[in-house]
């Protein structure tokens, strides 16, 4: 989302028990601009709207077919199961074709909402935050979207605890504008080897380490936890983390944990027609 009174989303998650402090409603917003290879929610990357496919929810062509007739020629054939086969992100560019399928199967993955929907969802739950759990916004990269902002300044007036997920990858100004409404900032640092994080997220490490030491030095009493998934082939050898530490230590940062590797979200790059380039196994 360009405005920054809309949001565009593509989960909530209600009851959350690891995204901060207590019970948290954690909101999921769209767009990323890493590329880690190993992202579970490929969903959250591209910044706009696009087309899932769940190739178990097709009834059969023979039965319905109607996405063939409405999506562009040479995007869908039958396979040998009789159901559709769809090449869905050659067909993302027209989201009509959601709108045809009787099943389900082909779905659109994001919905925009208002700030003031977001609050009322997290208000929903009020009740279970006991002046612990709160807000979480997490993505993605939430902070690419300068809705964020607004909504995390709103949830402050409303006395919401607020806390973020970040990649780290965002435009300083809009980081250390949105720390001051943030009570909890959970930050990834993945690498510090630059050449790998090139290679392993598609972008330079360069603007995350130096977001960071910014953040540290303009909010040096803020709760700030570093989190790196640890990476087979990546970033798993004890040197490679060994190199994280050190660097959070030589800015003042010693809440930092790291995370296991897992392959949950392998299923929904073949929903987005896209391809996992990590081993599963
Ligand atoms: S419109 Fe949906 S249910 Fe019908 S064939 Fe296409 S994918 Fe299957
Ligand atoms: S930063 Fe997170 S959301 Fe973005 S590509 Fe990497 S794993 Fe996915």
């Amino acid at each position: 989302m360009k405005d920054d009174e809309h949001l565009l989303i593509f989960n909530i998650q209600k009851y959350s028990l690891h995204d901060g402090s207590g019970i948290r409603t954690v909101i999921f917003l769209k767009g990323c601009p890493l590329r880690c290879l190993w992202c579970c929610n490929p969903e959250s990357q591209s910044v706009e709207r696009e087309l899932i496919y769940r190739k178990t929810r097709c009834i059969g062509m023979d039965k319905c077919g109607l996405c063939k007739k409405c999506a562009p020629l040479g995007t869908i054939k039958q396979g040998e199961d009789g159901k559709a086969e769809i090449d869905i992100a050659a067909c993302t560019g027209d989201l009509r074709l959601a709108d045809i399928c009787p099943s389900r199967a082909i779905e659109i993955e994001g919905r925009e909402i208002t700030i003031d929907e977001a609050i009322d969802i997290v208000r929903q739950d009020e009740v279970f935050y006991r002046g612990k759990g709160g807000l979480t916004i997490s993505g993605g990269e939430p902070l690419s979207q300068p809705g964020a902002i607004g909504l995390l300044k709103k949830a402050k007036e409303e006395f919401i605890n607020t806390a973020v997920e970040t990649c780290g990858y965002v435009n300083e100004d809009r980081l250390l504008t949105a720390a001051a409404y943030l009570d909890q900032i959970f930050f990834d640092i993945k690498s510090v080897d630059e050449d790998k994080h090139r290679r392993f997220t598609g972008s330079s490490n360069a603007l995350i380490l130096s977001n960071i030491r910014a953040l540290k030095r303009t909010y040096p009493d803020k709760a700030i936890r570093v989190r790196t998934p640890v990476i087979p082939g990546f970033n798993d050898k004890e040197e490679e983390l060994s190199a994280i530490e050190d660097f959070l230590a030589s800015i003042g940062i010693n809440e930092w944990e790291k995370l296991p590797y897992h392959t949950y979200g392998v299923g929904k790059y073949e929903m987005l027609g896209r391809e996992y380039l990590l081993p599963t196994q």
